[in-house]
């Protein structure tokens, strides 16, 4: 364990001329010329690396599936594009995709035995584009089943629970656990594609010490995932240096016909200069948000920001307190009766009929085939949110409930909304604690469990940009930073984190 946490903090400390205008001096971008040059054969190297993959499994539980077959013969193609210099612009690199994202004929099951042995027949958008500039899928990665979770500890029946690669005696977040470990751990260059609805991305990455990063609601099309809920379900990235995820969010992003809540605007700027951006002079002013700092933080976590928030004063950024009232208050609510009820109905198709595991119907009712469907199959945490969501959005309660949570959410908005008319960047810890052991897990109820998105679910329901970004180390367990950005401030927001990255993981002052 303390080996991998060493292995961590060498890759971190290793000098890297990465900066927002020279991305391609990161380790993938090389690794992808390399491929393009034809300096490596493509199918021995990704035997190679299938080779390691299935190790990290062995000791890590990250995969729920390894589709080897897959991606020789990805590996196959692209030797052969090779040959006619017509290799693709991520030609080589390794993806993972959580298990609630479809790829063609790859097992994708949300990490759920009610999907066992679902094969989709096409790939997700943000997939299919990534196929067509080459990048190879691997494998997989486990999940709280849907993303019912904040451990990775709510995987499905039959599924086993990813371990932390820093200490396996503690949980490595979710619901994006499995996204968080190969990311931590994979030797070789790698992206992970993951999902967050309230926080599934930046739990992981804060708890396994790497980068996770959610755009803007509508930025990467929906088409594909299997959805939690669809008003707040966005696809992102996690790697291990932010420079890692521009390339990707410049090939991924840009609307989509099959996802009518997909933006328009294509994004192809993220590593250049644009005009409208703040002058090299211009103070980036940050706000730092103060309910995040207080009671029900760990004092450790605490301290980790306030060391990053005296390094970004150093750096010349002028860093003030701010409040959000309302996010705070409602946000555990709003996000609990918002998110079960649209899982409650997006739940409703796994019956047995079109969807999900299917068992002999002579002799039954309809609703008996159901409910021994369901029953059977779905594990405790889904019951639970599908009841939760179920009684949220019934005649008589809607308007008091479901209804009321809409508005509470347009109110959270505008929260964000007027601090965002006057500061850049918004920050506060990722998580309330480092990552928990699964005994201490296990202690909680249903409600300290939920409580733990506190600092994640306000930005979900915004709908803003949002990344969590590693700033330390506590007794060898990881600490994350989250930083948001408005609407559409996606390059904003990188470009901040590229700096945290300078400041925090190289020791720069
Ligand atoms: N922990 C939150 C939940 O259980 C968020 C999970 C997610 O983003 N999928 O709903």
């Amino acid at each position: 364990m303390k080996m991998a946490c060493l292995f961590l903090r060498e890759r971190w400390s290793r000098k890297n001329n990465f900066t927002m205008t020279s991305i391609h001096n990161s380790g993938i971008a090389e690794h992808i010329q390399n491929i393009q040059s034809g300096k490596i054969d493509v199918v021995a190297f990704v035997k190679k690396v299938i080779q390691l993959a299935r190790e990290y499994d062995r000791k890590y539980h990250c995969f729920t599936i390894i589709c080897e077959n897959e991606a020789l013969a990805q590996a196959k193609q692209i030797q052969e594009k090779v040959k006619h210099h017509q290799a693709g612009k991520l030609a080589g690199l390794l993806i993972t995709v959580k298990d609630n994202i479809c790829v063609k004929d790859v097992e994708s099951t949300a990490s759920s035995r009610i999907l066992k042995g679902y094969k989709p027949l096409f790939d997700a958008t943000v997939i299919e584009r990534l196929k067509k500039e080459d990048a190879i899928i691997i494998g997989k990665t486990v999940q709280d089943e849907f993303g019912f979770g904040t451990f990775c500890v709510n995987v499905g029946l039959g599924y086993r629970i990813p371990l932390n690669p820093l200490d396996v005696t503690r949980a490595t977040g979710g619901s994006s656990g499995g996204a968080g470990v190969i990311t931590a751990v994979a030797d070789f260059p790698h992206i992970a594609i993951a999902e967050t609805t309230g926080g599934s991305i930046e739990s992981p990455a804060a708890f396994c010490g790497v980068v996770g990063f959610s755009p803007t609601y509508g930025r990467l099309s929906r088409y594909g995932l299997i959805s939690y809920a669809d008003s707040l379900d966005k696809i992102g990235f996690m790697s291990k240096s932010v420079g890692d995820i521009i390339p990707l969010l410049e090939i991924t992003a840009g609307r989509d016909e099959l996802d009518g809540t997909s933006l328009d605007e294509t994004m192809k700027e993220y590593s250049g200069e644009k005009s409208e951006d703040k002058k090299k002079d211009q103070k980036l002013l940050i706000g730092v948000i103060k309910e995040g700092m207080g009671k029900g933080v760990a004092p450790t976590v605490i301290k980790a920001m306030k060391e990053t928030i005296e390094k970004l004063k150093q750096r010349g950024m002028v860093v003030e307190e701010v409040s959000l009232p309302v996010t705070f208050k409602y946000g555990i609510p709003t996000y609990y009766i918002l998110s079960t009820t649209e899982a409650s109905t997006n739940l409703a198709r796994y019956c047995g009929l079109r969807y999900g595991q299917e068992s002999p119907v002579r002799g039954k009712t309809f609703s008996s085939y159901f409910s021994e469907i369901r029953s059977e199959h779905f594990n405790t945490e889904s019951k639970r949110r599908i009841i939760l969501g179920t009684f949220a959005r019934m005649a008589g309660y809607r308007d008091a409930y479901y209804l009321k949570a809409a508005k509470v959410r347009t109110k959270i908005i505008e929260e964000y909304k007027t601090v965002f008319g006057k500061y850049d960047v918004l920050i506060s810890p990722t998580m309330p604690i480092t990552a928990p052991t699964f005994s201490e897990i296990k202690k909680l109820t249903p409600l300290q469990n939920y409580m733990m998105d506190i600092l994640t679910v306000g930005p979900n329901l915004a709908g803003i940009p949002h990344a969590s970004i590693p700033i330390g180390f506590e007794k060898n367990l990881p600490l994350g930073m989250m930083a948001m950005t408005n609407h559409y401030e996606e390059k904003k927001l990188l470009s901040f984190l590229s700096e945290v990255e300078r400041l925090v993981e190289r020791g720069e002052q």
